[in-house]
């Protein structure tokens, strides 16, 4: 047998930093609270502004009305969707998954031009965080006194300002379960019937389910969403090139990095412009140092870039040591942003979007579904007339009542025997059993096709294909 041993290698990542880590911790252990310094500058005003705009639109669009009802509920029990006066029922759905592939379409493109801008700016785990983040900071004070204060004793003060700020986030998840479940059911109902306990056990549950999510995700979970539950991070780095847009530190102009005065020229000391202050560490949300390279966890939030450049103006240097950039432009190649696969994906979400308005403009206001009775195939009546039985389900899809008229061709001399002019409630299956007779004198062939057609007050018409059977 061969003695050779395998060679020992050491897999250490090269960028490793274990400054940052230590002041972290582990930031894979759970156990360890990540403290988020609070960061200003342009990114985060814009993130700020971004996230209001959302928030505002998710808590106002279920208040919204439209006609007699909420412009948007997705009423699962009544299998009803509406949009702004337009009803969608199941057969409708393929609109839904056409409205999903949009998303994920919109998604590939922005994650291939951005990166993960939708998750630093614009992802409900990343808004609700930071609003949770800034009750911290209210009630317990900076980053910095919040990491001593917890690592000391429980003070009564400090109970009670801990207490503030857990009823604070529990309001909040409260508020979000209940306007997420607005988006189902009847908002003002509901919560009218939750805060006089009249809500039914569903709503009920729902709304804690949800306020219960919220409160442990924005709350305790953070970054641990981000990093280890999230599918999006671990497929985005498929739609990543060497030309999609990321946060990254500089390190040709930041290394080596080091402490200074601010006269001192860095030069001379055989200094980069990293002045390894760590506040770009201590304002990522999800407590990794940007300057160790791309990493998965990094949402582009672009709080390290506000921090940084808050420091470079300080040490009076040129501002962008981190920036947005690409992997292209940090290695001195120049950045293309009009490339292949950024440009499929566009045009593949435009046919899409095409698609989707085809879709809508194609959307019936009236549906019609015509069953035939499977008991008894056809009956000879009285009149001496062959009979076939057929149950017409019909659904008015507008929000108004309708007054339908119904007729059948495809025979001759066909009598009508049960309504042929039916009214119908908005939203409303009508179930219309009739029967049609026929002179067997004018039946040609054992099986002859026919059309039901129904048209509304304003000539819309629905024609659906049946069978008129007679004896073989
Ligand atoms: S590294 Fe910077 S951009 Fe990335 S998550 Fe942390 S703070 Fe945000
Ligand atoms: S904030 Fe800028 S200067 Fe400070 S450690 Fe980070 S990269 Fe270096």
């Amino acid at each position: 047998m061969s003695q050779d041993k395998i060679d020992v290698k050491d897999v250490t990542p090269k960028t490793f930093n274990p400054k940052a880590h230590k002041e972290q911790g582990d930031r894979f252990n759970p156990n360890n609270r990540i403290y988020v310094r609070e960061s200003k500058g342009t990114f985060q005003k814009l993130r700020r502004y971004g996230g209001w705009f959302l928030l505002l639109l998710f808590g106002l669009i279920p208040w919204l009305p439209f006609g007699e009802r909420q412009a948007i509920l997705l009423d699962i029990g009544k299998q009803q969707f509406n949009f702004f006066g337009t009803t969608l029922y199941p057969q409708d759905l393929t609109l839904l998954a056409t409205l999903f592939v949009i998303a994920a379409f919109g998604l590939f493109f922005i994650t291939t031009f951005l990166g993960r801008v939708w998750c630093g700016y614009l992802c409900p785990q990343t808004v609700w965080t930071f609003i949770y983040i800034w009750f911290e900071e209210k009630l317990e004070g900076s980053a910095n006194k919040r990491r001593k204060q917890d690592s000391g004793k429980l003070t009564p003060q400090l109970m009670w300002r801990k207490g503030v700020k857990h009823l604070a986030w529990i309001a909040v998840a409260l508020i979000t379960g209940l306007t997420f479940v607005g988006y189902f059911v009847p908002i003002r109902e509901l919560v009218v019937n939750f805060f006089s306990f009249n809500a039914g056990f569903w709503p009920v549950f729902w709304v804690l389910f949800f306020a219960a999510c919220t409160y442990a995700n924005a709350g305790w979970m953070r970054s641990i969403v981000c990093i280890h539950m999230c599918p999006y991070a671990r497929f985005q780095s498929a739609m990543f090139d060497k030309d999609t847009f990321i946060v990254g530190y500089d390190t040709k102009r930041g290394e080596s990095r080091g402490p200074r005065s601010r006269k001192a020229d860095p030069q001379a000391l055989g200094l980069g412009d990293c002045i390894d202050c760590n506040l770009c560490v201590q304002v990522c949300p999800t407590g990794i140092d940007i300057r160790d390279g791309l990493q998965y966890e990094c949402i582009n939030c672009g709080a390290c870039i506000d921090a940084c450049d808050q420091t470079m103006d300080r040490m009076g240097y040129e501002k962008g040591l981190i920036n947005y950039t690409t992997e292209h432009r940090l290695s001195g190649h120049k950045t293309k942003v009009m490339r292949p696969k950024l440009l499929g994906y566009g045009a593949v979400l435009l046919v899409i979007i095409g698609l989707f308005f085809a879709q809508i403009a194609t959307v019936e206001p009236v549906g019609m579904n015509v069953l035939r009775d499977r008991n008894q195939l056809y009956r000879e009546n009285g009149a001496g007339e062959i009979e076939n039985t057929y149950t017409l389900k019909i659904i008015n899809k507008t929000q108004q009542a309708q007054q339908y008229k119904l007729s059948v061709t495809g025979l001759d001399d066909v009598s009508w025997y049960g309504k042929q002019t039916i009214q119908v409630a908005p939203g409303e299956v009508l179930t219309l059993p009739m029967s049609l007779g026929v002179n067997p004198e004018n039946l040609n062939s054992p099986v002859s096709t026919i059309q039901f057609i129904l048209s509304d007050s304003e000539q819309f018409t629905v024609t659906v294909e049946s069978r008129f059977l007679k004896n073989l």
